[in-house]
C-alpha cells in the first residue's frame, strides 16, 4: 500500500510560530525536506506581509526553489484571494491552495467572510488557474469540531466539499483544525467522504492537540483514504490551546506507516534531519515524539 504525504511545516507550521525566519533558513529547511524525498511540500503564502511577517518572501523563496527542482517535486502556495493569486502566477506557481471552513462562526473569524462569501471570492480566479493547469488544493477547516461552534455536522462538511468540487479543485483537504477528532468519527464522515470525492483527491489534515491524531490517520487510511498532511517535527502549534500540539508530526506518521508496511516515498532519517534543523532555527524542543526519541540519526 503507498500513501501520498503532504508537508504542511514550512506553511501551516511556521505561520503560526513566534519566531518569523530568514529567507534562506526556509530554503535551507525546504531543501532538506525535497532531500528527504517529499514530493508535495506547501511553502508559503500570499498573505499580508504586516499580518503574518513569517510568510513574507513567499514569491522569492519559491521562485527560488523551483530554479533546480526536480520533475517530480510539487511546490504549493497558499492563495487568500484573487491578489494573492496574482502575486502567485508571479512567481511561477503550479500549484495552489484555497481555504475555506465547515463552520460559519470560525470562517467569520478567520478570514472575515461568510463560508458562501469565500468560495464566491474563489470564483474570481480559480477559472484562470484551471485555464493555466495550476494544480488547486481545497481546504476545508474545522470539520470534525470548531473552537465556537462545538460540534460541526456532517453535512457541513460535505456541502462545502461538494461546491468545491464544482469550482474545480484537484484535492481536498479535510481538516481538523483543533485536534478534537475520534477515530470512530472519522471513519463514519471518511466513508461519506470517499463517496463524494474519490480516494484520488481525499485528504486528511490531523492536529494532535489531544493525542488522537495518528489513530484518527489510521482511521481514515483503514477506511480508504490514501493522503495525508503532516508538519516536519510537528512544527505549527495549536492557535486555540497555545503550548499544545498542532499538525501531526511527520515523523510520527512516517514511523508508524513504515512499521505498518505502507509505502511513502519519503526516507525518515533524512526527515528527522529537517525537522531537526528548523528545530535548532527556532530554539526549542519540537511535539514530535518521534523526534524526541532519537539520540542520534544513522
Ligand atoms: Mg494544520
Amino acid at each position: 500500500m503507498k500513501v501520498k504525504i503532504v508537508e504542511v511545516g514550512p506553511r501551516d507550521g511556521l505561520q503560526n510560530e513566534q519566531k518569523v525566519l530568514t529567507l534562506e533558513q526556509k530554503k535551507r529547511f525546504i531543501e532538506l525536506l525535497i532531500q528527504a524525498g517529499h514530493e508535495f511540500i506547501e511553502v508559503g503564502a500570499f498573505v499580508r506581509e504586516d499580518k503574518i511577517p513569517q510568510m513574507a518572501n513567499t514569491g522569492e523563496l519559491l521562485m527560488s526553489l523551483q530554479k533546480n527542482l526536480s520533475g517530480k517535486v510539487n511546490l504549493s502556495v497558499l492563495v487568500p484571494n484573487a491578489k494573492g493569486f496574482m502575486l502567485a502566477q508571479k512567481a511561477n506557481a503550479k500549484s495552489i491552495s484555497v481555504f475555506t471552513a465547515a463552520s460559519e462562526t470560525f470562517n467569520k473569524n478567520n478570514i472575515n467572510a461568510s463560508i458562501e462569501e469565500s468560495l464566491e471570492n474563489f470564483k474570481a480566479f480559480l477559472p484562470e488557474a484551471k485555464k493555466n493547469k495550476l494544480f488547486i488544493r481545497g481546504y476545508v477547516s474545522t470539520c470534525f469540531g470548531c473552537p465556537y461552534e462545538g460540534k460541526v455536522s456532517e453535512k457541513a462538511v460535505l456541502n462545502v466539499t461538494q461546491k468545491l468540487l464544482k469550482l474545480g479543485v484537484n484535492e481536498i483537504s479535510i481538516g481538523d483544525t483543533i485536534g478534537v477528532a475520534n477515530p470512530t468519527q472519522v471513519k463514519q464522515l471518511t466513508k461519506k467522504l470517499l463517496k463524494l470525492v474519490g480516494h484520488k483527491k481525499l485528504a486528511l489534515h490531523f492536529h494532535d492537540t489531544r493525542g488522537t491524531a495518528l489513530a484518527n490517520i489510521l482511521s481514515g487510511l483503514d477506511a480508504g483514504v490514501r493522503i495525508f498532511d503532516t508538519s516536519s517535527g510537528g512544527l505549527g502549534g495549536c492557535p486555540y490551546a497555545p503550548g499544545a500540539s498542532g499538525n501531526v508530526a511527520t515523523e510520527d506518521v512516517l514511523y508508524m506507516l513504515h512499521e505498518m508496511g505502507v509505502k511513502t516515498k519519503i526516507d525518515l532519517n533524512k526527515a528527522s534531519r529537517a525537522a531537526l534543523y528548523i528545530q535548532e532555527v527556532l530554539g526549542y524542543k519540537l511535539p514530535g515524539k518521534y523526534l524526541q526519541s532519537i539520540k542520534e540519526i544513522p
